[in-house]
């Protein structure tokens, strides 16, 4: 329906400042774009010829203009959407003060062409200085209204020659058409210039504001948003939008604001928002941002000046600051998780860097100086100070397979508090009694030497070996392993070793567990995110391959029935147990009985100890301090019956390690364990204890991580630290 045009009291027209309202051809575009917005329509075509001073024309199929309307639609404060100073309050719609078209009609030769939905015909008025030309005439044309502006600031010459080019002057003008674009989504819009056959914009009816935004931005930028939206009920806004990630930076901030649907600017909110992304991008670099801001009309003032471009409005710090805050939130959020899974890859470490210890990044960095600015400051809370005081350890140049060291003290058993049990009391440590004692003790040629000493257990040591009058007796010997399987399987890991990553584990600084199964660690300048999963079943495989025949017992204070245990796994879906399997109690039985069978052979080489009643009494202790999650101890059992080849000893060792390691490994479960409830920060206080005391300090010097670890996702390089000291020196 078309609004009825009436003339504004006096009163009113005295308190609205009169004052330009049409500054360059941009700014008339503006308004008339809102005019069409105003009468609802839905598709907007902008012409513009020499920069809109030659001609701009709008096409609209809104609601049209009255006939009898026409007469006055050109004189100031006639405006069919304004009646009292009250309403100027809570204003609705763009236009309110009737100025738009008086002051285009007092600059430019304006000519109406309209039809309203009930006018049989449409009408067509020409306009001069306000004052209708002559009467309309009737013409065709369809629902909607043409206004078409000629010869701007032909009147005003000083005007005329203050605008810079034609091109500048349509650029701006395509910029205003873009960002009432992108804010109507829903609504389609075109501008070009006269005579052209192809627009430089061009909107669809049924695009979304992310199409709007890659058609007229490009692609770079609108793959890199992230959906914005807060509310607050007491500062009564409601904001939405699009703003661009850490990923993406301009030369130039570009914020698209619009409050209350009207295109604006709003230093203050820009300056606010610039701030939060100055500790994201790199520096002289800015975002971009749309952002659509409702405010109750009542709080908005948008009469500050004739153009309303510069909007003001009640508690506009506080809104601004809550903007401010939510942008900041979802820039962390956006941030690491895009980066995480964008690089599998790790471009510093050579992916066969196997056996090239002099080409590889480690060398090559070594010999760059790594400034003290280079360093990432942390969160305080997780950064480890001691992490960066860890001594350096330089392998000897031993070509033998890595072992594990003669001098470690294989069993802490003789200290009765070596092993804290915190997550499983049903645990205690005892020595191992099955331990031989080898002939020739530590200086047995195949005691095959670790390639990194043990540091950590260095001082142990030596205390040990200090107390050695009093626990000499009781204290074993590491047993020497002849198996050519052992000796195979020990072969393989270096011979598998990706020496960058070897190198980069020994000299990391721990930075912080992000959950049990990932962990940021630094080395150099580059930041790194592990799977704490996967590094530490294969430091326990490891482990369980090297230190095979010498392990200390985790005793079960409990036994264990290896039936129940049985049943357990059969019952749980991961078993993946169908009635084609046979009853569960018969299978139950069947792993009982074979286990049994191995279990002289279980105990001997992996200390994991069977009883005559077929109850489990003692697992292998891989590392000082560490026991395995129990959870896993009901699949571990039956996957010990199902998935270990015990017809080849090679293969049944590989199995067996592979199983165990598993079992052993920090997984998901370490969250799950901690739910719910208040224990919780206990718990996760506990997981992440030993993720960063036991299993990465074990890796300093007891892993050769193997190959595939660089590429398969095992180690991801996420931020490479000079680059993110940009960030780091604003905060
Ligand atoms: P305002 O928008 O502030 O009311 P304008 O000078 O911009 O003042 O417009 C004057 C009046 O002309 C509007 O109130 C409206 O009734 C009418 N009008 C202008 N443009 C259009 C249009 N595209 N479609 C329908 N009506 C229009
Ligand atoms: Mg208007």
């Amino acid at each position: 329906m078309a609004g009825v045009i009436r003339r504004l009291d006096e009163t009113v027209v005295n308190r609205i400042a009169a004052g330009e309202v049409i500054q360059r051809p941009a700014n008339g575009v503006k308004e008339l774009i809102e005019n069409c917005l105003d009468a609802k329509s839905t598709n907007i075509q902008v012409t513009v010829k020499d920069g809109g001073l030659k001609l701009i024309q709008i096409q609209d199929n809104g609601t049209g203009i009255r006939k009898e309307d026409m007469e006055i639609v050109c004189e100031r404060f006639t405006t069919s959407k304004l009646q009292t100073f009250q309403d100027l309050s809570a204003i609705a719609t763009y236009g309110f003060r009737g100025e738009a078209l008086a002051s285009i009609s007092h600059v430019a030769h304006v000519t109406i062409t309209t039809k309203t939905a009930d006018a049989k015909c449409a009408y067509r008025a020409s306009y001069s200085d306000g004052k209708l030309k002559g009467p309309p005439k009737p013409c065709a044309g369809n629902q909607g209204t043409q206004i078409l502006v000629e010869d701007l600031f032909y009147n005003v010459s000083t005007r005329r020659k203050a605008l810079k080019s034609p091109s500048d002057e349509y650029s701006r003008i395509v910029d205003v058409v873009s960002r009432y674009a992108i804010h109507n989504s829903g609504k389609s819009f075109s501008v070009k210039k006269q005579g052209e056959t192809v627009a430089d914009v061009r909107t669809l009816p049924n695009a979304s504001v992310v199409d709007n935004i890659r058609g007229v931005f490009g692609n770079a930028v609108s793959r890199e948003l992230i959906e914005v939206g807060s509310e607050d009920q007491k500062l009564a806004y409601k904001m939405k939008g699009y703003i661009s990630n850490a990923n993406y930076s301009v030369k130039k901030c570009i914020l698209i604001l619009f409050i209350n649907h009207r295109l604006v600017e709003s230093s203050a909110l820009k300056k606010a928002v610039e701030t939060v992304y100055a500790a994201y991008l790199p520096k002289n670099t800015h975002p971009f941002l749309y952002l659509s801001l409702e405010i109750a009309p009542q709080n908005v003032d948008v009469n500050v000046h004739p153009t309303k471009h510069e909007v003001h409005f009640l508690h506009e710090d506080s809104v601004i600051e809550s903007i401010q805050k939510h942008i900041e939130n979802k820039l962390l959020g956006s941030n690491s998780s895009r980066t995480y899974f964008t690089q599998t890859l790790l471009p510093g470490l050579s992916v066969s860097g196997g056996g090239e210890v002099k080409s590889s990044s480690a060398a090559a960095e070594s010999s760059e100086r790594v400034y003290a600015h280079q360093m990432v400051r942390t969160d305080c809370r997780a950064q480890k100070l001691d992490a960066f005081l860890q001594p350096k350890e330089k392998p000897p140049p031993d070509p033998e397979p890595a072992g594990p060291s003669s001098t470690e003290p294989v069993t802490k058993a003789t200290q009765p508090d070596a092993v804290e049990v915190d997550d499983a009391d049903m645990l205690e440590v005892l020595d191992e009694p099955g331990a031989e004692v080898p002939k020739d003790g530590k200086d047995n040629a195949d005691a095959v030497q670790r390639k990194r000493p043990r540091k950590e257990h260095q001082q142990q040591q030596q205390q040990e070996e200090e107390d050695e009058d009093l626990t000499a007796a009781e204290t074993p010997k590491r047993r020497v392993i002849k198996l050519t399987s052992i000796k195979e399987l020990r072969t393989e890991i270096p011979e598998n070793t990706h020496t960058g990553l070897q190198e980069m584990l020994q000299n990391h600084s721990f930075v912080g567990c992000v959950n049990p199964q990932w962990t940021l660690i630094q080395h150099h300048t580059k930041l790194y995110l592990l799977n704490t999963t996967k590094l530490s079943q294969e430091l326990f495989n490891q482990i369980l391959i090297y230190d095979f025949g010498n392990f200390g017992v985790l005793r079960l204070s409990t036994p264990a029935p290896l039936y129940d245990l049985a049943m357990l796994a059969l019952d749980s879906e991961e078993s993946g147990w169908t009635e084609e399997d046979g009853p569960k109690e018969g299978l139950a039985q069947y792993i009982v009985d074979f286990l049994k069978k191995k279990s002289e052979m279980l105990d001997d080489y992996f200390s994991m100890q069977i009883d005559q009643e077929g109850n489990l009494t003692g697992l292998p202790l891989l590392l000082d301090k560490y026991t395995p999650i129990m959870e896993g101890l009901p699949m571990f059992i039956l996957r010990l019956a199902t998935e270990v080849n015990w017809d080849n000893e090679k293969e049944c060792f590989r199995d067996f390690s592979k199983e165990c390691s598993a079992f052993y490994s920090i997984r998901k479960q370490y969250v799950l364990e901690a739910e719910p409830g208040e224990e919780q920060d206990a718990e996760a206080a506990s997981w992440r204890w030993k993720v960063e005391h036991i299993i990465f300090k074990a890796l300093r010097t007891l892993l050769s991580p193997p190959k595939n670890f660089s590429e398969d996702g095992t180690v991801l390089q996420i931020a490479n630290l000079p680059d993110l000291y940009k960030v780091f020196e604003r905060c």
